[in-house]
């Protein structure tokens, strides 16, 4: 997930989002067939508002029944060609409709991603929505862009290379960005003609569900889009071994990658799209331009949805000659994110997701202190408006070496480690010796400096006195465990399509 690592702006209209809050019934069964239906088994769980560890919605926990009938109704739509083969813009005109629907809709968007995961109310309603929105749209226009080939074969042969449906697509997504992740799997997948299954997070599934009835709305047909609530081992496994998907579009942790890839091996070897796990590096060298920017961007970078970014800086590495002006500069900034009620306008830090991450997070900060690092920020009393279980101060570690758990293993919250490096050489080390390979940034004001860490910095992408800027036209994934998909583009349609080769021999017609 990309998103601007300056200050969002505070929301253009003032509401209480309290009395909202109040106001909101969410959908809480699953959407098959075109419509809402509770799980077969009549099984529940409960998703939380972490801010306040209250109940929100007891929502359908949906197992491989739910998956079957989610299937079948894909594959039976699909096989309709009401949807697969109606003309591209068709499928364009419905997907903007879509578009706009959730845009009118923003308000109830935004405030089902704060309740449900913690995030600033700010954000949701700067951030997330309207990032959900450019996307569909842009895969929606996109939809009527693309052009098949024709191979150059010999005269007497017509060879054609056609890009095809690959008929019903999974969407497994994580809870950090519930809305703008599942539009990234689901935009292209249905832009191309397929059918869909999302499953949501149990975590975070409100949005993905809201989204069922607009998709009704705005004229897809039943059956072309399935909302699959449930517990990742059962709603989530049940789709991904299941013999009628045929791709599966997954963002999450590394860990259910690979499990992901295994199913598909024990199954019809579907195809996996996987954007996983990150521990990104971000390189700040003696000659930065910019310093101050630099700090704005390591601070935002890392801190922004409570740390709960995949490609998030969280290994800072510092030249020597400039570590203590940044860290006295990081630490003044970072002290003023004060943790608060994500439903007030003003908020900027949140709450973390569950009590279990919260606590997940907080081992790794004492795992820091146990393994030597020198805590810089992160100590205070709990915040106003936020139950303690789920309130992590942001918290920079200094003097951090790669043997240290906090160094090696993403932690997925609040918590930035910062390395002391004597060189581009011995920066580009630390930044390669990882299991992960997302993302990383370098700041210096050498041209040839830049493009030398940039060429030998071993991820999906690299960033060049910025971090975590993005755009839909641009590929976004990683290398080695952060996986191997590309989301945005053109190239994301490369997960939910089959290059079929077509041979015409002309000297046998008439
Ligand atoms: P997760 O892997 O625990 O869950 C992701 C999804 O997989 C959820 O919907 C979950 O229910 C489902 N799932 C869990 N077990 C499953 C199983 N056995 N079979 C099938 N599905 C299963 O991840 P999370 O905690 O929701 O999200 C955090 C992780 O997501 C972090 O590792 C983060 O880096 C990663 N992430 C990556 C990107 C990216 O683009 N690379 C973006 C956002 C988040």
């Amino acid at each position: 997930m990309t998103l601007s690592p300056t200050p969002v702006a505070a929301p253009t209209h003032v509401k209480d989002w309290h009395a909202a809050a109040r106001d909101l019934s969410p959908e809480a069964e699953a959407f098959i067939d075109g419509r809402y239906r509770p799980a077969r088994s009549g099984a529940t769980f409960a998703t939380l508002n972490p801010a306040t560890g209250r109940i929100l919605a007891d929502v359908a926990a949906c197992g491989e029944a739910d998956a079957d009938a989610a299937v079948a109704a894909a594959i039976r739509a699909f096989e309709t060609g009401s949807w697969s083969r109606a003309a591209p813009a068709a499928r364009k005109a419905v997907l903007l409709r879509l578009a706009d629907l959730i845009e009118a809709d923003a308000d109830a968007f935004a405030l089902l991603e704060t309740l449900d995961m913690g995030k600033p109310i700010r954000d949701s309603l700067a951030i997330d929505v309207p990032a959900a929105v450019r996307c569909l749209r842009w895969f929606a226009e996109a939809a009527d862009k693309l052009y098949d080939e024709i191979a150059p074969t010999r005269g007497d042969v017509l060879a054609m290379i056609r890009r095809v449906p690959v008929g019903v697509v999974a969407a497994i997504v994580p809870w950090n960005f519930p809305l703008v992740t599942a539009m990234t799997k689901i935009a292209p997948a249905l832009a191309a003609g397929n059918s869909v299954v999302l499953k949501p997070s149990e975590l975070s599934p409100l949005s993905a569900l809201r989204l069922g009835r607009l998709a009704a709305e705005a004229g897809l047909p039943d059956g072309v889009f399935n909302v699959l609530p449930g517990i990742g081992a059962e709603a989530g496994r049940a789709l991904a071994l299941h013999d009628g998907v045929a791709s599966l579009a997954f963002t999450g942790s590394t860990a259910v990658g690979k499990l992901l890839m295994t199913y598909a091996g024990r199954s019809n070897m579907k195809k996996v799209g996987l954007e996983c796990g990150g521990k990104s590096a971000n390189i700040v060298l003696a000659d930065c331009p910019d310093l101050d920017r630099a700090v704005q961007a390591a601070a935002m970078g890392v801190f922004q949805n409570q740390g709960q970014i995949c490609n998030a800086g969280t290994r800072l590495i510092l030249e020597r000659p400039i570590r203590d002006e940044f860290l006295e500069k990081l630490v003044a900034l970072v002290r003023t994110f004060e943790p608060g009620d994500p439903l007030l306008p003003e908020t900027r830090f949140g709450a973390l997701v569950s009590a279990a991450h919260a606590e997940r997070v907080r081992g790794y900060i004492a795992k820091g202190l146990a393994d030597g690092a020198t805590r810089l920020t992160g100590e205070g009393p709990p915040a106003a408006g936020l139950v303690p279980e789920t309130c992590v101060r942001p918290t920079v570690f200094a003097d951090v070496d790669n043997s240290m758990a906090i160094a090696r293993e993403e932690i997925f919250g609040p918590v930035l480690s910062v390395f002391d490096a004597g060189s581009l050489d011995e920066a580009v080390a630390i930044a390669n010796d990882s299991p992960y390979g997302l993302a990383a940034a370098v700041w210096t004001g050498s041209l040839a400096r830049a493009l030398e860490a940039e060429r030998r910095l071993d991820t999906g992408f690299v960033w060049i006195n910025t971090l975590r800027v993005g755009d839909i036209t641009v590929p976004f994934g990683g290398v080695k465990a952060s996986g191997s998909g590309r989301d945005k583009s053109f190239h994301a349609f490369d997960s939910v399509t089959h290059r079929k080769s077509v041979w015409v021999d002309l000297s046998a017609s008439s």
